[in-house]
């Protein structure tokens, strides 16, 4: 498949193994897993994996992560965060080596995508690790020849927690036709001049795009956060077919 095929029914996904090529620390609390898939068709922007995890016992967890590399790559790269406590999160942070076998399948998921060839404007919105899949987007976003307008609005604890922060300020830098804005919630530099507090219905008026130029929302995080987004843009006036949501786990920003 690639980014310009029109998306086919799903067939039934089949389990397979990837090789880990690579580890990244991203912050105090999140990696990137870059994985070698023994058989991978392609996958769009948006889309997510399941890992299953097998004990010696044979009890098995499985659990999803984002897509965070674009289809023009051929390794896959997952980002994870700490969740305190989390069962697979933890192996994945703490136990997992380069070289070792992961057992995945995927591309999953229809309705979080996006390619350059649905075009724009496009508003991207992420709490938290929920940066993963929209940075996928923006990575094939980059390779266009006609840069689609975009924004996005990614709100972090702190700088320290913003993901792929060195990545997304070369990303935005020279580029008119994305506009980058961090929203700080609990900690900021004391010159910061960004965005303080939490993402509110003033800052996504700013920073996203007007009704008459039709975004198409693509917000994704802890389920408080994308509830909350949402309901804003609709209260702004927002198409709320333009608004596509991904959910990530139970808790709050
Ligand atoms: C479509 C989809 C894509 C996802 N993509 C990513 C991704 O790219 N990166 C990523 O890090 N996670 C992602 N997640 C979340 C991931 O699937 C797991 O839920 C998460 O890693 C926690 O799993 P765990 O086994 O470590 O925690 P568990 O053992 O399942 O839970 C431990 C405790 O943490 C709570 N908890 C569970 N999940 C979360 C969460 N997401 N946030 C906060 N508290 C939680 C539980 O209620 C429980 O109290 C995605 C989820 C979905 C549905």
């Amino acid at each position: 498949m690639t980014a310009t095929d029109t998306p086919l029914q799903q067939p039934r996904i089949a389990w397979q193994t990837g090789r880990v090529q690579a580890i990244v620390a991203e912050t105090s609390r999140v990696k990137s897993i870059i994985l070698q898939p023994a058989n991978w068709s392609g996958h769009w922007p948006g889309q997510h994996v399941d890992i299953r995890l097998t004990a010696d016992d044979g009890y098995q967890a499985e659990r999803s992560y984002s897509i965070a590399s674009p289809p023009e790559e051929e390794l896959l790269t997952l980002t994870v965060e700490r969740v305190e406590d989390g069962e697979v999160s933890s192996y994945l942070l703490d136990e997992l080596r380069v070289g070792d076998a992961l057992e995945f399948r995927g591309p999953i998921g229809r309705h979080f995508i996006w390619s350059q060839t649905r075009g724009g404007p496009i508003c991207l919105v992420a709490g938290g690790t929920g940066i993963t899949p929209l940075m996928a987007m923006l990575r094939h976003r980059r390779r266009s020849l006609a840069p689609i307008p975009a924004s996005l609005i990614y709100s972090a604890r702190s700088l320290a927690d913003v993901v792929y922060r060195d990545e997304l300020d070369t990303m935005a830098h020279g580029d008119r036709e994305l506009r980058l804005v961090y929203a700080l919630t609990r900690e900021h530099p004391s010159d910061w001049d960004g965005h303080r507090g939490r993402v509110n219905e003033a800052l996504l008026a700013e920073s996203s795009f007007t009704r008459e130029q039709n975004p198409t929302f693509f917000i994704c995080g802890p389920t408080g956060f994308v509830e909350g987004i949402s309901s804003m843009l609709v209260k702004l006036g927002f198409d709320p077919l333009a608004i596509r949501t991904e959910r990530f786990g139970p808790t709050g920003a």
